[in-house]
């Protein structure tokens, strides 16, 4: 967590910020003002970064771009850096990537959005966007793990198969044991691959459910309370309630809620809200703080 405050930074607050480790990829997502030094901060270095990912352009959820940018250059990153955002900003993306004077050496890709759906693929899985409900123009973010096999060391062992041959089985489905055919599916059971949602501004609505449906670890802005609820849905946000009660009712494992409004001094108020409909684990964000992505089941 990079920063978990929504509009303006706070004494105990930076602007919003995330960095999502998920095998070797890096995703930066929403980097507000001051991530570069809560990069720092957090122990991440600009060469950590392989994709970054943007909800929208409110300032709060890309005004730290710049400085990210023109780190990956300083720092000579050496691996192309994919970029995705709306579409419909590619005018704030453009001045954002080039706000001033600098010399380029880094890999940036504009992969600008203009639809729902998959957005990436790769080996870390599958990237989409749904759309949310905001003032300007949002995404949120879900990326997919390919679903595996877990090996049964119990059933690999009864019908003789150790050593190299594991390997050789898995890659290749069915393998020849002392003249009899093994099958991967006797020897294994099905493991599904973990499921990562990032879902900022936005009113409740279709795109925020679509995108936390059994998710590992879910990442939710809760900028208000139920108690402003009216609020929330005026200037298009979700309260802590509504964030929980969409977590408890999508099977997600960890919530994560973040994007605090400033109006709110206790952040204890937030988890005792969502406690009330959630009963997974629930964290309420702080800068700096790391979340695991709960393991496989
Ligand atoms: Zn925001």
């Amino acid at each position: 967590m990079l920063g978990t405050a929504s509009q303006v930074p706070t004494r105990t607050r930076g602007q919003n910020g995330y960095l999502l480790r998920w095998d070797a990829e890096g995703l930066l997502f929403d980097p507000g003002e001051g991530a570069q030094r809560q990069m720092l901060l957090a122990g991440v270095s600009a060469s950590d970064v392989t994709r970054i990912c943007l909800t929208h352009f409110h300032g709060d959820h890309c005004l730290g771009l710049p400085g990210v940018v023109q780190r990956l250059s300083l720092d000579h990153v050496p691996h192309p850096v994919d970029a995705h955002f709306p579409g419909s900003g590619r005018e704030y993306f453009a001045r954002l990537r080039h706000a001033s004077a600098f010399y380029e050496t880094a890999t940036l890709r504009e992969w600008p959005i203009e639809a729902e759906g998959e957005v990436a693929r790769g080996g870390f899985g599958t990237l989409s966007v749904r759309r949310l409900v905001h003032a300007i123009d949002a995404y949120g973010y879900r990326l997919v793990e390919p679903d595996g096999r877990r090996m049964l060391p119990d059933r690999l062992r009864e019908r003789g198969v150790t050593g190299p041959a594991v390997g050789r089985l898995q890659r290749d489905g069915t393998i020849e044991v002392d003249g009899r055919t093994v099958r991967l599916e006797e020897v294994s059971e099905p493991r599904r691959g973990q499921r990562f949602a990032f879902v900022m501004d936005t009113r409740l609505c279709d795109g925020v459910y679509a995108l936390a449906e059994g998710a590992d670890l879910l990442v939710v802005e809760a900028t208000f309370l139920d108690g402003d609820a009216d609020l929330a849905w005026r200037y298009g946000h979700l309260t802590a309630g509504q964030a929980a009660r969409v977590a408890a009712g999508s099977g997600v494992r960890t919530l994560v809620l973040t994007h605090f409004s400033q109006r709110y001094p206790e952040p204890a108020a937030f988890a005792e809200e969502a406690r009330r409909h959630f009963d997974g684990e629930l964290v309420v964000a702080a800068d700096l703080m790391r979340i695991p992505v709960p393991p496989k089941r």
